[in-house]
C-alpha cells in the first residue's frame, strides 16, 4: 500500500522528506484502520495551505491526488499553477488523472465563485446564502460540485464565533443544496472544538451523518480528522482525512 511512495526517486531532500511522513501518516491511518475494526479505509486529503505550488506538484508525483486548502485567494492560484506545469508536461496525462482541489475554510460569499471554478468539493458550506454564488459557476462545470454542510460541534456557542452551521440548521441546508442545479450533497464536515475529546465529538458528527443519510442517502463523505485526531475520527466513521502539518511539517506562518 505505501510502496507507491517509495517507489519515487528521493533525489530532492524535499521529496523525500514528503515521501516519509506520507507513508508515516498512512501507516497510522492503516493501524486506526484496524484498530476499529473498519472495512472501509478513509481517504486521505493532503492540506497545503501555506505550502508552495512546488510542494503540491511533488506530492502529485508522489500519487496524491486530493489536496485541500482553506483561502481561496491562495487556492486559486496555486491550483492554476499546478494544472500549467503538470499540464505542461503531459496535458492529456493530467486532464485524465488530475488533482482534486477540497476547499475546507471559511467561505465569504463573495468568493463563492470563484471557488466553485476550480474546487472539486467545498467541505465548508455553512449557511444558505453561500448556494446562490455556488451555483452560477456550477452550472457552467461538467460535474456538480460537491458540497459537505460544515456542523458546529461545540456544545456552547459563543456570539459571532462561527464554526460551521448549527446542528438544527443542517436538514434546512441539506434540503437546498440537494434541490440546487449543479450543486451535489455529499456529507458532512467538522473540526474537533478545542477543550473536549475529540472522541466526543466526532461521536455527535457520527449521529448527525446518520440522521442526514435517513434523508439523503447520497451524502455518505464524513470529513473529519486532521493531524492531532485523525485517529478518534477513524474511529467514528470518517470518510476523508484532512492532514496538513505530519506530512507537509510546521506551516511557513502561524495561522
Ligand atoms: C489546516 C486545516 C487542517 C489540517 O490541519 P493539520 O493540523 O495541519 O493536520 C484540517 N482542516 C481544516 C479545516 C484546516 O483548516
Amino acid at each position: 500500500m505505501n510502496s507507491r511512495y517509495a517507489e519515487q526517486s528521493t533525489a530532492d531532500p524535499r521529496t523525500a522528506e514528503l515521501t516519509e511522513s506520507l507513508s508515516a501518516v498512512e501507516r497510522r491511518i492503516t493501524r486506526a484502520v484496524e484498530a476499529a475494526g473498519r472495512e472501509q479505509r478513509p481517504e486521505l486529503i493532503v492540506v497545503t495551505k501555506y505550502f508552495p505550488a512546488e510542494d503540491v506538484i511533488r506530492l502529485y508525483d508522489l500519487g496524491v491526488r486530493d489536496v485541500g486548502e482553506n483561502k481561496d485567494q491562495e487556492a486559486s492560484a496555486k491550483a492554476r499553477e499546478v494544472a500549467q506545469a503538470l499540464r505542461a508536461r503531459d496535458a492529456q496525462a493530467y486532464d485524465a488523472d488530475p488533482l482534486r482541489w477540497h476547499f475546507i475554510g471559511q467561505l465569504q460569499s463573495n468568493k463563492a465563485k470563484s471557488v466553485a471554478g476550480y474546487a472539486h468539493a467545498v467541505h465548508s458550506v455553512d449557511r444558505g446564502s453561500l448556494l446562490k454564488g455556488l451555483k452560477k459557476v456550477a452550472a457552467e462545470r461538467a460535474e456538480p460540485l460537491g458540497c459537505l454542510i460544515q456542523v458546529d460541534l461545540r456544545e456552547q456557542v459563543e456570539e459571532g464565533a462561527r464554526g460551521g452551521a448549527a446542528p438544527e440548521e443542517v436538514p434546512a441546508l441539506a434540503a437546498g443544496i440537494s434541490e440546487a442545479q449543479g450543486l451535489r450533497l455529499a456529507g458532512l464536515m467538522a473540526v474537533a472544538p478545542l477543550g473536549e475529546p475529540a472522541e466526543e465529538a466526532f461521536a455527535r458528527l457520527s449521529r448527525l451523518h446518520a440522521e442526514l443519510l435517513a434523508e439523503h442517502p447520497q451524502a455518505g463523505m464524513v470529513s473529519a480528522g486532521m493531524s492531532g485526531d485523525l485517529e478518534q475520527a477513524v474511529a467514528h466513521g470518517a470518510t476523508h482525512l484532512r492532514i496538513g502539518r505530519d506530512v507537509l511539517g510546521e506551516r511557513p506562518y502561524a495561522r
